[in-house]
């Protein structure tokens, strides 16, 4: 007989293992396991449980460039001509709170954290982008100030040849420690997380396994981030994949920290004696609209002439590993942190600096949830 679904429940699985969730997460990247963390330190007695579909956390949590940085003054000045500085700063703060948090929460070491310094780098001189870029210096480097205490953060920097704004205050760390230690401060908090349990539909309720099984919760909320509309046709993020690779050991490395070009499109920092590159997904935005975990051809070409035109590396470089990831980006470039009118809740469009804001939309979607009006009472 073929082991298929199991629906029915043994008394043991119903009396305490398959017990009702006070709040089910679905999606164990940086959003799901920092809400996870907060709502239980809110909440000592609820059962709090995090599934996730791979053996670990497989979105792009751990698939990403390791990039700590809250905004360029090339991105910031894109986003001042699309909406109210109030908007922006906001942004701002929500990058630089979680930064602090992420450090504050998990230790600068554990997370492999290095204030490297990063640079935006520019074609000429000449180039509009640029020159209005660093006009507005004064007023981004006041915005870091308001709301750190660091002056200056921003200054003009040549870099290889290279025109290039440098940002004092970002750097760069690894994402695999990054996680390793979040998740061990969640499951040490008394979470429990499920690996290898797909999710194949959510609701106010509950959410139903890929063998059949369902489980019951007061409160449920998707963290699945790029993947979130194939679990709710309601949300408004959508999937942008991204693409990274990573060099042979090189002779040759003039890059130390971590840089942008082309609006952040393209991004680029040293690996020891490897340079890691990745972006480039204006070159084919539609078609990157995806969730499948393929290189893009157009993609790859790109960056490739990309570091032999312009990095000025070994000539005889090779790439030695390459990954997709998908990222979540929302109407919006602030998060989507919201109940829906079928009542599950999301936590997702993070955009390309999740790493940034993850803990601090973590922290907000365990408030958002404990101050609803729905708000559970333990079951046990
Ligand atoms: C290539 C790339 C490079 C990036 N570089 C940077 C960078 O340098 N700096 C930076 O700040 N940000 C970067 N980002 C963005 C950043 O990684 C994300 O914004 C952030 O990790 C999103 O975290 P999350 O927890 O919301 O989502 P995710 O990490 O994607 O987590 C979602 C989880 O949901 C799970 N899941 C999905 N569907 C289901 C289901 N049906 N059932 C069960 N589980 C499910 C997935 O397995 C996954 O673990 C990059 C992203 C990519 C793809």
């Amino acid at each position: 007989m073929i082991f298929k679904n199991i629906t029915q429940r043994s008394w043991w699985e119903r009396d305490l293992l398959a017990r009702p969730a006070d709040l089910l997460i679905i999606g164990s990247g940086i959003t799901g396991l920092a809400t996870a963390l907060f709502y239980k330190r809110q909440h000592p007695a609820h059962r709090v449980m995090v599934l996730d579909r791979g053996f670990w956390p497989t979105g792009a949590t751990g698939r990403n460039a390791g990039f700590a940085c809250f905004g360029s003054a090339g991105e910031l000045l894109d986003d001042m001509q699309q909406e109210a500085e109030a908007g922006v700063k906001d942004r701002l703060r929500l990058r630089l709170e979680g930064l602090a948090l992420l450090k504050e929460e998990l230790g600068s070491e554990e997370i492999g954290f290095e204030m490297t310094g990063g640079y935006e780098i520019f074609d000429d001189t000449n180039d509009p982008h640029f020159r209005e870029s660093l006009a507005q210096l004064p007023r981004f480097s006041r915005w870091v100030e308001e709301l750190t205490g660091e002056a200056d953060t921003y200054e003009f920097r040549e870099i290889n040849g290279f025109p290039s704004i440098f940002n004092r205050l970002e750097g760069y760390l690894h994402s695999g420690k990054m996680l390793q230690a979040l998740v061990r401060k969640v499951q040490q908090a008394g979470v429990e997380i499920r690996w290898n349990t797909p999710v194949t539909e959510v609701h106010q309720h509950g959410a139903v396994l890929q063998d059949g099984l369902a489980l019951e919760a007061a409160v449920v909320l998707c963290a699945t981030n790029g993947y979130t509309s194939t679990l709710l046709g309601e949300t408004q993020v959508k999937p942008a994949r991204g693409y990274v690779f990573v060099t042979n050991p090189l002779q040759k490395l003039p890059w130390h920290g971590s840089c942008h070009y082309n609006r952040g499109y393209v991004y680029f920092r040293d690996l020891g004696d490897r340079l890691l590159i990745g972006g480039a997904r204006d070159v084919d935005k539609a078609g990157e609209e995806s969730i499948l975990n393929e290189i893009n051809p157009k993609i790859k070409n790109w960056l490739v002439s990309f570091v032999n035109d312009k990095l000025g590396i070994d000539p005889d470089w090779q790439i030695d590993q390459e990954w997709t990831g998908v990222m979540g980006f929302g109407a919006t470039k602030t998060p989507e942190c919201r109940r829906h009118e079928n009542g599950v809740y999301t936590a997702a469009g993070l955009g390309g600096m999740g790493v940034a804001i993850g803990m601090k939309l973590g922290q907000r979607t365990a408030s958002l949830i404990t101050n609803s009006t729905n708000h559970p009472t333990p079951h046990f």
